[in-house]
């Protein structure tokens, strides 16, 4: 038995010093290749959601087996539902079965991010659930004013009432990060991170780390932020795994043949990932 509850794994990884991939996953396979890639690195991972692929698997089937994979995992894995933005779809996901969810009110203003992260967290805590919210907006990597405007970042006094105010387990911060493609190389605000890190005691969450590069993130690790969102890279990996062992001579192919040649290269994606947010080499 091998589940472990997110806040549980990320205050774990905060004091040793070592970053968990929180890869978003969506159908059984990118499970199966994220759990089995922790497992031959002997180190945890998240599973997570995002409850926007809803019309591609229905979320409770999704949180039942990768619950059921991750309580028989060899290594600790946690599942997460990435992305609720209304009260609704965070509730739905409590009833969907998952031991942790985020509640995104950042595209609100401060005081009506404080009052819907509230009041998801007061029926979270009825079924016992974690939940991750964000402050300071991580908007899109396709938009420039989305990385560079530092107007959208987290204040660091904001952050401290609204950790108190909400009793959020963790906290998401837009630090000159973003969600999907970057149109231009990101520049996280390590002295930004460093005071919120300071200031806080949960632990800290970076979205959109795929294509951040790799010095980056590992200053963040350092800097003591626990749990890294990888979306976009991974849904790539895939892709280029398949793309790259497709025969465009074979014309009597197999699709389940293709996906296990395809999954070496995609476990070798998350192993590297891994290693990557494992600076000082924690060992379990
Ligand atoms: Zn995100």
């Amino acid at each position: 038995m091998s589940s472990i509850r997110v806040r549980e794994l990320l205050e774990h990884a905060t004091k040793h010093k070592y970053g968990v991939p929180a890869i978003n996953v969506f159908h059984y396979e990118s499970v199966k290749w994220a759990i089995e890639a922790a497992e031959s690195e002997k180190l945890p991972i998240i599973i997570q959601v995002y409850p926007g692929f809803r019309d591609h698997i229905d979320l409770k089937y999704i949180a039942d087996f990768a619950k059921d994979m991750a309580a028989k995992a060899a290594v600790p894995v946690a599942v997460h539902l990435d992305h609720s933005n209304t009260f609704e779809v965070a509730v739905a996901g409590i009833r969907d079965g998952f031991p942790s969810i985020m509640l995104d009110g950042s595209s609100l203003p401060f005081e009506e991010n404080v009052r819907l992260t509230s009041d998801v967290i007061r029926v979270a805590k009825v079924f016992d659930i974690d939940v991750e919210a964000e402050l300071g907006h991580v908007g899109s990597g396709s938009k420039l004013e989305d990385i560079v405007d530092s107007s959208n970042y987290t204040s660091v006094r904001q952050a401290v009432e609204f950790v108190e105010r909400t009793g959020c387990d963790s906290l998401a911060v837009a630090v000159g990060n973003a969600h999907g493609v970057y149109i231009k190389e990101p520049k996280l605000d390590f002295e930004r991170m460093n005071e919120i890190r300071c200031s806080l005691s949960i632990p800290l969450v970076l979205h959109g780390c795929s294509d951040i590069p790799n010095d980056q993130i590992q200053k963040s690790v350092n800097l003591g932020f626990s749990k890294f969102n990888i979306a976009t890279e991974y849904d790539r990996a895939i892709y280029q795994a398949i793309c790259s062992n497709v025969n465009p001579e074979e014309n009597r192919g197999s699709f389940f043949r293709l996906q296990s040649m395809a999954s070496e290269e995609i476990k070798a994606f998350v192993v590297g990932k891994l290693r990557l947010l494992n600076p000082n080499n924690y060992s379990l």
